[in-house]
């Protein structure tokens, strides 16, 4: 009895050893600080820091989050804190802390649009639904806001 192996299936593996893209470590240029991509970039005016300048991409009333610079301008404390000519540093900035609601307070202070994050982020009692009592998730969720009550979308009015 001969065992017969099957010919041909010896050709595998030519070990590719990782494809050798990785840039020589030349000249570290600028990259952007939120997505770290380099290419057009800009300083932001509130921190300085490398950004995509990327604001012409954006498409009006479109609501899209993929510019850098705007998530950064529009959607931080940093941004706001600069946007509104307060003085000091944005993470002591007791003007920031009384404009902001907490909860979007400690969101725009902690998000990914974010160089730097807000250290010590404040607590806060999680937003309610006044009619049916489900939490609302300011930053994320849809929900209307009525008199001082926030009502989730469920309980929110339909739009005519
Ligand atoms: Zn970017
Ligand atoms: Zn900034
Ligand atoms: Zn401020
Ligand atoms: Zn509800």
């Amino acid at each position: 009895m001969t065992v017969r192996r099957k010919p041909g299936t010896a050709r595998a593996g030519t070990k590719n050893r990782g494809t050798a893209t990785r840039p020589a470590r030349k000249g570290s240029g600028p990259r952007c600080g939120l997505c770290g991509k380099a290419g057009k970039l800009m300083r932001t005016e509130c921190c300085e820091q490398w950004i995509c300048d990327d604001e012409d991409t954006y498409v009006i009333f479109s609501y899209a989050r993929n510019s850098c610079s705007r998530n950064h301008r529009r959607y931080t404390l940093c941004g706001y804190h600069s946007v509104e000519e307060h003085s000091g540093d944005w993470r002591e900035c007791q003007q920031c802390r009384k404009d902001i609601e907490t909860e979007m307070y400690v969101y725009y202070g902690t998000n990914d649009y974010n160089f730097v994050k807000l250290e010590n982020p404040p607590s806060y009692e999680p937003t309610r639904c006044k009619k049916c009592g489900a939490v609302i998730r300011l930053a994320e969720d849809a929900y209307t806001m009525k008199g001082a009550g926030y009502y989730c979308e469920r309980c929110s009015p339909v739009p005519w």
